[in-house]
């Protein structure tokens, strides 16, 4: 069969790396590798290497690397119904909204919206909180939240948001974890200087500052003021969500969420096991309304060959007994890396396998590189933090690799020296 697609060009590394560079726009700086296969936990790049994928296309592929399930669903549903469009109705979607709803525990009344990502979820998210009647709204200092403008006007970080200017307005970013200034912005003088809080949209972790959890009883507290005030409080789970922490949501955890029930969750990384799929999860009757019809819309959302990617997805972390599996293997994961005394490591924070490995220097760059080269993907997410989001699926073995790459890594000038001398 001639092959229409015309992938297969025979490129060395080399050259697919400058056809790159002339063709996808300039906005990621140059592709570390070139890939092109994958299998379970594992990669392999144009030349044939192999790498153990610690980092999961960003806390995405949560059932691995081609994994049978995911490619039959999704093979079945394109060769079945592919697209409708949102003037129809799907089994699939049908089925993961309810299938969400339940894991999500969410109350009568509660429904979902769907996206294709993590940054159109908060997008809809920030829409809804317009249509409280009030438009301040809450976030955090070091929050991620997309880059599409009004997810951007929710993203903290400067570098991000400056070169887009004006961003939709009413955005105000409290210092990370402080109990004190959250209270402050609910109190009765902020309110009559700065108006009725619509929202506080909040990662339980923070992936893109580091890894960062809130501290204990904070979202509680978050959930009382809110609540107290009329507010809608957003959990962006969008890459804590689906298992990734070892509970289906991270907020589920006594010790992250202390027992709340959020106005919405959104979703999307890990949801569609590769897929591109996101959502929005509204708790109840109230939120579940805010957006009346007409008022929102996607062409792609929902689509069926997303909804049944996460339904694969969501049955395979079920049926495999992922979600305990996470926990234990995340342990074990920490725990080697943390025994191994690498003085280049301080310690390991995080949770179930959203992990970042704190290093004594602000080296992780160098530390990223090294791993390449010894064919472990991870990222460095910090000047000092190489974050972990390996697949869900990663085995035991697989973690005690990765934690003697970090027991051996040195790096110049530094004091780990197993490798030198
Ligand atoms: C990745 C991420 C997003 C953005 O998701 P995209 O799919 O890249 O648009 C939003 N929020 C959080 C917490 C994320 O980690």
């Amino acid at each position: 069969m001639d092959d229409v697609t015309a992938t297969r060009r025979d490129l060395s590394a080399q050259g697919w790396t400058e056809a790159y560079e002339r063709s996808v726009m300039d906005t990621f700086g140059p592709p570390q590798r070139i890939l092109v296969r994958g299998d379970g936990a594992y990669v392999w790049d144009a030349e044939g290497n192999r790498y153990l994928d610690l980092l999961a296309g960003i806390a995405v592929n949560a059932l691995g690397h081609a994994h049978p399930t995911l490619t039959a669903a999704v093979s079945a549903q394109l060769g079945t119904l592919g697209h409708v469009s949102n003037f129809f109705g799907t089994p699939a979607q049908i089925t993961l909204a309810e299938r969400l709803l339940r894991l999500a525990q969410a109350p009568e009344g509660s429904r979902v919206f769907f996206t294709n990502s993590g940054t159109e979820a908060n997008e809809a998210a920030f829409k809804m909180t317009r249509r409280t009647g009030r438009t301040r709204v809450l976030a955090l200092e070091g929050g991620f939240h997309g880059r599409t403008v009004g997810a951007l006007a929710l993203t903290h970080k400067p570098a991000y948001r400056e070169p887009f200017e004006p961003l939709p307005g009413g955005v105000e970013h409290l210092p990370f974890g402080d109990s004190a200034a959250l209270e402050e912005a609910f109190s009765p003088a902020s309110v009559a200087a700065r108006g009725e809080v619509a929202a506080f949209v909040v990662e339980p972790i923070q992936g893109e500052a580091g890894v960062r959890e809130l501290p204990a009883g904070y979202l509680a507290l978050a959930r009382r003021l809110t609540a107290d005030a009329g507010a809608l409080l957003v959990l962006d789970e969008v890459q804590t969500g689906v298992g990734r922490t070892g509970s289906w949501f991270a907020y589920q955890q006594p010790e992250v969420g202390g027992g709340i029930v959020p106005d919405a969750v959104t979703l999307a990384k890990g949801l569609g096991g590769g897929f591109p799929v996101g959502a929005v999860i509204a708790y109840g009757e109230r939120a579940a309304t805010l957006l009346g019809r007409g008022q929102h819309g996607t062409t792609f959302g929902g689509n069926p060959v997303a909804a049944a990617a996460a339904l694969a997805t969501l049955g395979v972390i079920e049926r495999d007994g992922l979600l305990a599996h996470v926990r234990d293997v995340g342990e074990t994961l920490r725990r080697a890396i943390e025994v191994a005394g690498n003085p280049l490591v301080a310690d390991v924070r995080g949770r179930g396998l959203l992990l970042a490995v704190r290093l004594t220097r602000p080296v992780a760059a160098q530390v990223a590189t090294e791993a390449l080269a010894q064919g472990f993907i991870v990222n460095p997410v910090a000047p000092d933090a190489v974050r972990l989001a390996p697949p869900l699926v990663l085995t035991t073995d697989q973690a005690l690799d990765a934690a003697r790459f970090f027991a051996g890594v040195s790096v110049p000038g530094s004091t780990a020296s197993s490798k030198e001398g």
